[in-house]
């Protein structure tokens, strides 16, 4: 809800309403602590956001799915009653390559496709890598100083001699990190494949990160959350600096101050970067934040009278391995029957060169690329809708922030998300399991909720319970 004036002191005030910041709330509501939420923009849910469109569907401009093993994710999903349905991947995939080849296929890929036996190869290795990373402090395995000075490119030009298998890689690394393979280390790649549980856990639809979608948009959940918080969230209140002493914080708004005893952050680290800290925060954590670069991801939502391609056999799954500007197509319509929806997925250097067109040249790319794999009706739309995430003003980009080569072991083992006194951090960047994803955010804020719950000595004895020891 939006206040005009805030409560002078609270126990606990938590920056940001995404999910990691309502579940540190939510975590601390349940242990009978209040805590204010401080929200910058005019609704919650940050980098997930659900919209009813004119057609009567509703499209995730931001996260979407959820997978089997996303159990934080699913807790809410049960405890707030939001339905989810499976993603629609019958009948044929398409690949589009390079060379203008358009392949037709089911399974893992087309027979004798470029490159495929090298790819697969090459992941089962990457997961052997990973399974030595420690998802608690990444920077501190055996190998750590070695992966981490490398970046991906480097590391697949040495030991993946097919350029078709790195050209699949090369769409794998765009696809989860929205970035190119020049811009993250191996270290990070290996710790955030190690924290979804393994490259396919990244990588495939069923059984996997891609397996579900909820039928009244991602943002349900977080919007039940926030119900439930009631007059606890506050929202069009950017945070804009935090002064620490030694018993207490005051977080500065331009609404006014509060005072609380302890504050989690829970904002991206672009966002963080732009809240003022007094003391200045200690090296390790003012440089992670620093380093820690957002992707660059838009997502293109592309609503038909109907989803015409599945009576041709075809699933709406396609793979892009060209100069499209989409990279990855996905069926996004809605669970009943009516109309079809496609989702493109713009990232990397594909967005850096799509999103300086103006709009109506976006849309004609997008469409040129559907129609390639679809053919003409997909020329026809009767809604198109788009969200650039850079440009969005609080999140600056997504899906999430990748630190850059080298940071991990310079700064990631005190900077990452140690507690800074009263100044607790959460986010889906701090997560150890599902990091970058809904499901680590909300861990993130669990945890951070539990740093405090335990430096306040409080035991948890359920909901809404609990004593102080
Ligand atoms: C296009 C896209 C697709 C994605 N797909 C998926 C998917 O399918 N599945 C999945 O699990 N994840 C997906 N993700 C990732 C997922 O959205 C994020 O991991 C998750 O939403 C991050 O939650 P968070 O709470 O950590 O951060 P955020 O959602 O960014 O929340 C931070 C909040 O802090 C607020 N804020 C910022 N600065 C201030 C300030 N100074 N004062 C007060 N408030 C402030 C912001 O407005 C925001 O509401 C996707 C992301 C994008 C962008």
């Amino acid at each position: 809800m939006t206040v005009t004036a805030l409560p002078s002191q609270v126990p606990v005030v938590v920056v940001g309403a995404g999910y990691a910041g309502l579940s540190a709330a939510l975590t601390l509501h349940d242990a009978g602590v209040p805590a204010l939420v401080l929200e910058a923009a005019d609704r919650v849910g940050g980098r997930i956001l659900s919209q009813s469109t004119s057609s009567g569907v509703v499209v995730d401009h931001g996260g979407q799915w959820v997978g089997p093993t996303q159990r934080h994710l699913l807790g809410w999903a049960e405890r707030f009653g939001c339905a989810t349905f499976p993603t629609w991947d019958t009948g044929a995939h398409l690949e589009l390559w390079h060379d203008g080849a358009l392949r037709r296929y089911t399974g893992e890929g087309p027979d004798g496709a470029p490159g495929l036996a090298e790819y697969v190869a090459a992941t089962a290795r990457l997961d052997e890598l990973a399974r030595r990373v420690d998802t608690s402090d990444p920077g501190s395995c055996p190998d750590a100083a070695a992966w981490d000075a490398e970046t991906v490119e480097s590391y697949l030009s040495r030991e993946v001699a097919c350029p078709d298998a790195r050209r699949r890689l090369a769409l794998a690394v765009q696809g989860v990190w929205a970035v190119e393979p020049r811009e993250i280390s191996l270290l990070h790649l290996l710790f955030y494949t190690a924290s979804a549980g393994g490259f396919d856990q990244l990588m495939q639809t069923r059984n996997a990160a891609q397996d579900a979608r909820f039928v009244a948009g991602a943002q349900a959940p977080a919007l039940a959350a926030a119900r439930r918080l009631g007059d606890a969230v506050v929202l069009g209140t950017p945070v804009e600096s935090v002064d620490q002493g030694g018993d207490g914080v005051l977080v500065h708004t331009a609404r006014g101050t509060v005072r609380a005893g302890r504050v989690v952050v829970a904002t991206p680290p672009p966002a963080t970067a732009g809240i003022r800290f007094r003391p200045g925060l200690p090296a390790a954590r003012a440089r992670w934040v620093q380093r820690s670069v957002m992707g660059d991801v838009a997502k293109v939502h592309v609503v038909y009278a109907e989803p015409f391609w599945r009576n041709e056999g075809l699933s709406g799954i396609a793979s892009l391995y060209g100069e499209d500007a989409v990279g990855v197509v996905f069926d996004n319509s809605p669970p009943d029957p009516g109309p079809g929806v496609l989702v493109g997925f713009v990232y990397g250097d594909r967005l850096r060169v799509w999103s300086t067109l103006d709009g109506p040249a976006r849309r004609a790319a997008v469409l040129a690329t559907l129609t390639r794999l679809f053919g003409p009706r997909a020329g026809e739309p009767v809604e198109y809708l788009e969200k650039i995430w850079p440009e969005d003003p609080w999140a600056q980009g997504g899906y999430a922030a990748n630190p850059t080569p080298g940071a991990w072991v310079a700064h990631g083992s005190s900077g990452w998300r140690r507690p800074c006194g009263r100044i607790h951090w959460a986010g889906t960047e701090t997560a150890d399991g599902w990091n970058g994803y809904i499901d680590g955010a909300i861990s993130s804020g669990v945890r951070a909720a539990g740093e405090i719950l335990a430096a306040e000595r409080i035991a948890v004895t359920g909901e809404g319970g609990s004593h102080r020891s």
